[in-house]
């Protein structure tokens, strides 16, 4: 797959945005706006199908300027219940830059609202899915940037609706090969319908050939007819799934606790927060500063894909909550990720290069702008991403706990001890077996305490040792940026600046002058200009990382240690009813923990994903269970 994104060229033909790579325009010329709702509401018998509507999911191919979106998106403020939630999957190759968008849709007034926020929340042109939540949550935008042929197979999601809108068949045949068309039937619901300007013979077959009955209607404007379709398979379809019953005990307070509890109160679950120390963020979410920034590979691997989605998804999400530095502690001050030599800087620069990332998102600077920035001459150079900066996670825990508002229960200096399962809910017990809370969905959040559970004990989870050193402000010079190295350093939460942290095997918790010595040497190498002595009082924090073997967070249901797998698939590894997991976020807590509270709540709610389905695989905790599964059976 080309992780290269190449954004669309803003042109018009007679006035109609137009895209000279394919020869076409971007709506019809008797009105985009009237075609959106003609062809693509009405031919899904929309907005009629959202009365009764708790939820509704839509798939688009071919996001375009988004008019179809917006169309939709109006049409849904006006007709659906005021609790529902529309799910909208928009493909895209092309996406246009903000400022365009905001030309395009100029033209519609009434979409101005609409379009502004839209435009707020666009996410930066780099490949992958982004999800956007908009309308206080009401509608979720989940935008497929790539070639369709690679999106489609990676979207989870059951459609209720089609919009087909991807050029004229005859100018972009990829968009409707019957390879792509013959996707669709794996992403329809029940009762799902489709619709497009095209009545190409070859679009009807395969649309056919995909279970869908076809029927003309009357077109838009000067096209005499257009497509309506239904979905219904000669083939069974699977059960429908059934509601979730929206309750759910999490267990741990820390980042990633509190932002299941988010997550899952944005939905309407009722969440009951145990957590063994009088407060949230006691443990690992109890430093002072964490440090939000993406992570880069030439390759683009799956770790820095995931990487990306959870920095984008979560900066967004602060976004939602009222943004950093105002609805809790931090600056999205930028972070640069100083390189250690001339060779690295090279690597960096062939890095951004190579996947051509825009400089809202990620630029190399060279070694005279990081001298500059840094104060530092012999600096090399470095990444610096805009959107970075540094979070109090404790802070961020206490906004994501405030926005679950009644829905959440606090159970706190209460220590879970073990679970039981009755056959419909989980039991949450204490010592000596006492009941702390009950619900049909158990989620573990508890960090590296996450194995102390019978059902969890296989959980390979390891306790890694960070020790983080206090500067006081005035010792350090003021930097515009938190920078990342050797060590890293922060600008000041509540006028202290933290360098660390240390990478331990060992337990103790206790401050120690080595580590202490060990970050200001580190330091030294990033800020020469500020070596200290190791005489310098011992001032800081110790935490524990949770750390999977592949340091990739655990995000889902657990697999059952007593139960047998049946094949080398993840889906044949029998999972504990119920019960979930977001573990092992090691030292990027602030950044996992919104994206995988965000992916599991999708996951329990049966809505579209956030992300790739390769990625969810790759956070799936039955991966390692599986792996040991495959090398004993060959
Ligand atoms: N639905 C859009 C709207 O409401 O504004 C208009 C869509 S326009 C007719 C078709 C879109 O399909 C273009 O934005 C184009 O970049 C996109 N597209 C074309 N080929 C594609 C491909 N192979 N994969 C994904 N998107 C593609």
């Amino acid at each position: 797959m080309s992780r290269r994104l190449i954004p669309a060229a803003l042109a018009y033909a007679d006035g109609v945005p137009y895209a000279a790579a394919y020869g076409d325009v971007y709506h019809s010329a008797d009105g985009g706006l009237e075609q959106a709702r003609h062809v693509f509401l009405g031919g899904n018998d929309l907005p009629r199908r959202w009365r009764d509507a708790a939820r509704f999911t839509l798939l688009e191919t071919g996001f375009g300027l988004g008019l179809n979106f917006l169309a939709t998106w109006q049409a849904w403020q006006s007709h659906a219940p005021a609790h529902a939630r529309l799910h909208y999957v928009a493909i895209e190759k092309h996406p246009f830059a903000p400022d365009d968008l905001a030309r395009l849709h100029a033209r519609w007034p009434e979409l101005a609202a609409l379009s502004a926020q839209l435009r707020a929340a666009w996410p930066p042109l780099v490949p992958g899915f982004h999800r956007v939540l908009l309308d206080g949550g009401r509608v979720t935008l989940t935008l497929a940037f790539g070639d369709i042929a690679d999106c489609l197979p990676q979207i989870a999601m059951a459609a209720d609706a089609f919009y087909l809108d991807g050029f004229a068949p005859s100018r972009n045949p990829d968009m409707w090969s019957p390879q792509v068309l013959s996707r669709l039937h794996r992403l329809a619901a029940p009762g799902a319908t489709a619709a497009t300007y095209t009545v190409s013979a070859a679009v009807r077959q395969a649309l056919a050939a995909a279970g869908f009955a076809c029927e003309k209607r009357p077109g838009f404007g000067r096209k005499r007819d257009m497509l309506a379709a239904r979905y219904a398979p000669r083939w069974p379809l699977p059960p429908a799934r059934p509601e979730p019953a929206r309750r759910a005990v999490v267990i741990g307070a820390g980042v990633a606790g509190s932002a299941v509890c988010a997550r899952l109160a944005a939905r309407g679950w009722q969440l009951t927060l145990v957590e063994r120390h009088e407060k949230w963020a006691a443990e690992s979410s109890g430093n002072l500063a964490g440090i939000a920034m993406p992570l880069l590979s030439r390759d683009d691997n799956i770790p820095s894909r995931l990487a990306r989605a959870a920095f984008l998804f979560s900066t967004h999400l602060w976004q939602q909550l009222g943004g950093v530095g105002s609805a809790f502690a931090g600056e999205a001050c930028g972070v640069l990720q100083l390189a250690r030599d001339a060779g690295h800087a090279a690597l960096q620069r062939e890095t951004v290069e190579a996947l051509g990332l825009p400089p809202d998102f990620a630029r190399f600077l060279g070694a005279e702008q990081a001298a500059a920035m840094t104060g530092n001459p012999a600096a090399a150079g470095g990444w610096l991403f805009p959107r970075g900066g540094w979070v109090t996670p404790s802070s961020l825990c206490e906004a994501m706990l405030a926005s679950c508002g009644g829905l959440l229960e606090r159970r706190f200096a209460q220590q879970a001890s073990s679970l039981r399962h009755d056959g419909s809910e989980w039991t949450v017990q204490g010592d000596g077996g006492a009941c702390i809370a009950r619900a049909p969905v158990v989620v573990i959040a508890s960090g590296t305490n996450a194995a102390s559970f019978a059902q969890t004990r296989e959980l390979p989870l390891a306790a890694i040792r960070g020790q983080v050193t206090h500067i006081p402000a005035g010792e350090l010079p003021s930097l515009p940026v938190v920078l990342c190295g050797e060590a890293y350093v922060t600008r000041p939460a509540n006028g202290i600046c933290c360098v660390g942290a240390t990478y331990d095997i060992d337990t103790d918790p206790a401050l120690r002058q080595s580590s202490q010595d060990e970050n200001l040497e580190r330091l030294a190498q990033v800020l020469p200009q500020t070596s200290m002595g190791k005489d310098r009082p011992l001032a800081g924090r110790t935490g524990f990382r949770a750390v999977s073997p592949d340091r990739l967070p655990l995000v889902g249901a657990l697999p059952d240690p007593c139960a047998a797998i049946g094949g080398s698939r993840l889906s044949d590894v029998p999972r504990l009813p119920g019960m979930h997991a977001v573990l092992g976020l090691a030292s990027r807590g602030i950044i996992w923990a919104p994206f995988a509270a965000e992916l599991l709540a999708s996951q329990l709610e049966g809505e579209p994903l956030p992300v790739e389905r390769e990625l969810a695989a790759a956070l799936d905790p039955a991966r390692f269970a599986l792996k040991a599964w495959r090398r004993r059976n060959g």
